[in-house]
């Protein structure tokens, strides 16, 4: 595993992609709390690929690797080959800019280390990708070629979390629903066990029961970072078979299309926060200046 911090940004620069105008709808679900309100997408806005820019984080870092697999395997490995797969296929996609977030050291220095970094980049959205174990409580011994290892085959699937505390939770609620609608529309199952009691500590509030979104309030990732967060804790390696699914290019590739259609329609509904590079030169247009002023704040309203 490489030691040194990785921060790998596109250097490309944007084409010469127009401006587009966004007109800001106000729009309510019916019987719906502010908070759980979703932006939606706005008319006649394109999603413009080359300006916006999204940081996919890998979970964990080399020195503090996460879970272990059922067949002794550490999280961080899989974190990385997902996560890079993800940003290989956005950039084929068009989203140029965006960027692989690798960490190293300590978890709670790498933690503040992503933050800073993210928030540094003034990305658009950030997507930190996981894979899941289970509480100790639940863990059981088999043999795996010739060595005793721990396992659940309790749980299986994916779960999607989101903070409250994010600046923009309505983006990050938002995000975390296309997501969530996208893994499904490809026969993936959320896990529903993180609603459950006898999790404990971990035990977290469903907000959307047909994407599969949970709040995580406290996570630093998701709190701390100053655009829509997301963490998608990919599957449970700690289930025998769910491992190996994890481990198959072709549950890896139905993930990475789903992230994909998620980030295209989350782009297509936003106003970039980087319009592209022409709009920033001095002297440019009254017009493209007023492009870069910041979309209309939200602030969520708080349970
Ligand atoms: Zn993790």
């Amino acid at each position: 595993m490489r030691s040194k911090t990785r921060f790998k940004a596109s250097l490309r620069r944007a084409g010469t992609a127009s401006l587009v105008l966004l007109s800001l709808l106000s729009w309510q679900r019916a019987g719906e709390p502010a908070w759980a309100q979703a932006t939606p997408p706005a008319k006649g806005v394109v999603c413009d690929r080359a300006a916006f820019r999204l940081v996919v984080d890998v979970g964990h870092t080399a020195d503090a690797p996460g879970a272990r697999s059922a067949r002794g395997a550490v999280e961080y490995d899989f974190n990385l080959r997902l996560a890079t797969l993800i940003e290989q296929k956005l950039i084929e996609t068009g989203f140029e800019k965006t960027v692989l977030l690798v960490t190293d050291g300590p978890k709670r220095r790498s933690l503040t280390d992503r933050v800073a970094r993210a928030n540094g980049s003034s990305a658009d959205l950030f997507l930190s990708i996981h894979h899941d174990s289970v509480p100790d409580s639940f863990l059981e011994k088999w043999e795996f070629e010739g060595e005793e290892h721990s396992f659940s085959d309790r749980f299986h699937g994916h779960s999607i979390f989101v903070s409250a505390d994010n600046a923009d939770f309505p983006g990050s609620l938002q995000f975390g629903r296309l997501l969530g609608s996208a893994l499904e529309a490809r026969g993936l199952r959320y896990t529903p066990h993180y609603t459950e009691k006898f999790m404990g500590h971990r035990q977290r509030l469903l907000i959307d029961a047909e994407a599969g979104v949970y709040r995580y309030d406290q996570l630093i990732v998701l709190k701390n970072t100053r655009m829509p967060a997301v963490l998608l804790e990919a599957g449970s390696i700690i289930n025998r078979d769910e491992e190996l699914q994890m481990g198959s290019p072709e549950r890896q590739s139905l993930i990475v299309a789903a992230v994909t259609d998620a980030v295209e329609s989350f782009c297509a509904s936003r106003r970039p926060r980087n319009p592209h590079q022409a709009a920033r030169r001095p002297g440019a247009a009254p017009a493209a200046k007023a492009a870069l002023q910041p979309a209309a704040a939200v602030s969520p309203a708080k349970r």
